[in-house]
């Protein structure tokens, strides 16, 4: 996707503080963490969200809950605990169209979700 900024990411078009980086899978920290630990986990290839049929295809969502762990382990939270999150939709804020994984960790998060 040409005007996709995680596809521009994933190919080094865009500048981003990569943690990991695989044939199918890329994960980077989020320019707006809110935790100390907040990276996002992508597809290299571009999937528009969690309902696009694309992301059951192969083996990409295991393949991203694996690097998940795997850099939970390099961020040293994997005792600590942590959060793996998918937004779809208006409600939960779904902004950018590039299927990803958000880590959250470093620190107590509280609820899953805001009570009011
Ligand atoms: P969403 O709300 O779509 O699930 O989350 C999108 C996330 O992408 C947000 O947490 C936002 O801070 C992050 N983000 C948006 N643009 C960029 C960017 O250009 N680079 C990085 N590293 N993160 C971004
Ligand atoms: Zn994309």
């Amino acid at each position: 996707m040409t005007d996709c900024i995680f596809c521009k990411i994933v190919n080094g078009e865009l500048p981003s503080e990569t943690v990991y980086n695989s044939p199918n899978v890329t994960a980077f920290r989020d320019i707006n963490p809110a935790a100390p630990v907040h990276i996002l986990i992508v597809p290299n290839r571009h999937i528009d969200h969690i309902r696009d049929p694309r992301a059951f295809e192969d083996d990409v969502l295991k393949e991203m809950f694996q690097v998940a762990n795997q850099v939970a382990e390099m961020e040293g939270i994997a005792e600590s605990g942590y959060r793996l999150l998918f937004n779809y939709g208006p409600d939960a804020n779904l902004v950018v169209p590039h299927l990803h994984l958000h880590l959250l960790g470093g620190r107590p998060l509280g609820p899953m979700v805001a009570r009011r």
